[in-house]
């Protein structure tokens, strides 16, 4: 056979091993090199003829030979193939590569043994990848690792601490006046400054600590330790806030900041990482509103604290334009028709962030600030109502408060007077409370509406104990299925039979029915065929701002499929 002829001679075969571009060698069982393909020789280093007949013991060193042997005498031993990863050091360049070696037994008759190997050099993408990790968790300005590393390292010293009862500490660190400086000073200013800061930030720590970018001008702490903990967090916190208060020099001036910090510690193995970084963040931003520069530790008080904070913050938020309001999409599936939005309040928090409607609405009506929110919300979403196609209506959410309002019915026909928005383009979702059924006022307001066009919704149906009586006395135009009884479907048999009792008691009273919360396809088919009017959840949209609102009037893909 020609391929047994070609292969029989040396010559040939080493032709074609020479092709190959990684290393190839065969070895007798003597560990000896008898065959080497050019790539094996370029690596090893001198020429085949010097190389032919040694063995890795007259290249490495020992211990790198010995590990190379330890796997050949595997192959020769167990007759199978081995693959191994071999850290070698190149002979003539001192050079470091890593390789992945595999080896196998080759017999020759009669009775002869060798091995044959071929190996990878993995170095270059061992390095990419070294390095990709790296760049992934470390901030480029300081070299600090960032927030992902952060959490990964908490994370971690969460799940150990779970079964070790280690304690960990984490402090969170602010600094107070690095927009002034930022703003003064120009950018290269403030990123020299934060360089600064982080260098300073490795000292106050020992090794084994870690210090991270958060973001912005907000860094991490995480320390482990013993039960002497408490005392080294403070420590630390301390010499933090007097190592960021001396004076920096930058580029054109010289300046000072200071930094708030909030410790927390981890003592509970019910606590998750998130809560931790909650907890400090919490500490922090009391440090921050009691005057800065200082370190504040976690308490549970601090929650009721940061709730008047809150408070007192929601004060200034519409002043401060914190409010916006989001728009989220309606849709009628079996026609593929956009329907309406609904307008949802939200609040962008200076250091919190944004912060959900659950969490402010109930202190806005506690405090009487739902009175200006409410009209804000009403001529904000009527002016931008009023834009949209005329199929299209906007639903705006009326909290009980409101209607004990006795101006409310006014304020409501000025947004709509003021916007030049139909009146019955407007519906107003009011949630089923005692309150709105008890309070005459209230229901003489919504009557008064009612007759000058507005339509009225009752919202989140079925989570309290009004709904019925309040379709019965009021003539509702229209009920939302809360999202609970609609998450489950269509498997959730309860859930199906009260979605399904719900939208025929609906139709019978002459209202409409939107499903709230849909999120997947088999929601919204199982809706369908129930016969629900609209639909609203993230499977058609997220809440969004108003100048992202329609963009499109075409019905998302999901649903043009389901038609
Ligand atoms: P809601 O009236 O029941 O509004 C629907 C809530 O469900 C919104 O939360 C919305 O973002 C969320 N949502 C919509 N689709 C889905 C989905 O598919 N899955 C899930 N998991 N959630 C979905 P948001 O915006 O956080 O509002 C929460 C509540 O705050 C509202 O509940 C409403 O009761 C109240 N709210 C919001 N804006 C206002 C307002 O301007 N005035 C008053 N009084 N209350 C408001
Ligand atoms: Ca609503
Ligand atoms: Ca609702």
């Amino acid at each position: 056979m020609l391929h047994q002829r070609l292969l029989g001679s040396a010559d040939s075969l080493q032709k074609i091993i020479d092709i190959i571009p990684s290393p190839v060698f065969i070895k007798d069982e003597d560990h000896k090199w008898i065959f080497l393909n050019d790539a094996a020789t370029r690596l090893l280093g001198g020429t085949r003829e010097e190389l032919l007949g040694r063995s890795e013991y007259d290249i490495f060193p020992a211990a790198q030979a010995a590990l190379s042997w330890a796997s050949d005498d595997e192959v020769l031993a167990t007759g199978q193939m081995v693959e191994s990863e071999e850290c070698i050091t190149l002979p003539i360049s001192g050079d470091t590569h890593t390789m992945i070696m595999r080896k196998t037994l080759l017999h020759v008759p009669p009775g002869r043994r060798f091995l044959v190997g071929v190996a990878s050099d993995v170095t270059e993408y061992r390095n990419a990848v070294a390095e990709n990790h790296f760049l992934s968790r470390h901030d480029a300005l300081t070299g600090l690792p960032n927030r992902i590393m952060f959490h990964e390292a908490l994370n971690d010293a969460v799940t150990r601490g779970q079964r070790e009862v280690d304690n960990i500490a984490v402090l969170l660190v602010d600094l107070d006046g690095f927009k002034a400086v930022n703003d003064a000073y120009g950018h290269e200013a403030g990123d020299e400054l934060l360089r600064i800061v982080a260098a300073r930030l490795k000292c106050c720590v020992r090794n084994g600590d870690l210090v991270a970018r958060l973001g912005g001008d907000e860094f991490g702490v995480l320390l482990r330790g013993g039960p002497a903990l408490q005392q080294a967090a403070e420590r630390v916190a301390t010499s933090i806030c007097g190592a960021i208060a001396a004076p920096a020099l930058l580029p054109q001036t010289q300046t000072r900041v200071s930094a708030s910090v909030g410790i927390t510690y981890f003592n509970c193995a019910q606590t998750k990482p998130e809560e931790l970084i909650r907890q400090a963040d919490l500490a922090m931003y009391s440090v921050k509103r009691s005057g800065r520069h200082g370190h504040k530790t976690y308490e549970p008080s601090l929650e009721a604290t940061a709730n008047r904070q809150l408070h007192a913050d929601l004060l200034y938020a519409l002043a401060r334009q914190e409010l916006h309001v989001a728009y989220q999409p309606l849709w009628n599936p079996p026609d593929g028709l956009l329907t309406g939005y609904e307008a949802l309040l939200r609040w962008q928090h200076s250091h919190f962030g944004e912060i959900s409607p659950r969490v402010f609405i109930p202190i806005a009506e506690q405090s009487g600030l739902i009175a200006n929110f409410g009209a804000y919300v009403l001529r904000a979403a009527c002016a931008a109502a009023h834009g949209w196609p005329e199929q299209v209506r906007l639903c705006v959410n009326i909290s009980p408060m409101q209607l004990t309002d006795q101006c409310f019915a006014e304020t409501v026909i000025q947004a709509l007077t003021e916007s030049g928005l139909a009146p019955d383009r407007l519906e107003l979702e009011v949630t089923e409370s005692r309150l709105t059924l008890d309070h005459e006022d209230a229901l003489r307001q919504l009557r008064l509406l009612k007759e000058h066009g507005v339509q009225v919704a009752v919202d989140d149906f079925g989570t309290g104990a009004a709904s019925l009586d309040m379709m019965h006395r009021f003539g509702l135009s229209r009920m939302k299925i809360d999202r609970r009884f609609i998450s489950g479907l269509p498997d959730d048999e309860r859930g199906y039979a009260i979605v399904r009792a719900l939208i025929r008691l609906a139709h019978d009273l002459g209202a409409k029915v939107t499903a709230e919360g849909v999120e997947h396809m088999e929601q919204a088919l199982c809706l369908m065929e129930l016969g629900c009017d609209e639909m609203q959840g993230y499977l058609f949209g997220h809440p969004e701002a108003p100048r992202s609102v329609l963009t499109s009037q075409e019905a998302p893909l999901a649903v043009a499929v389901a038609r």
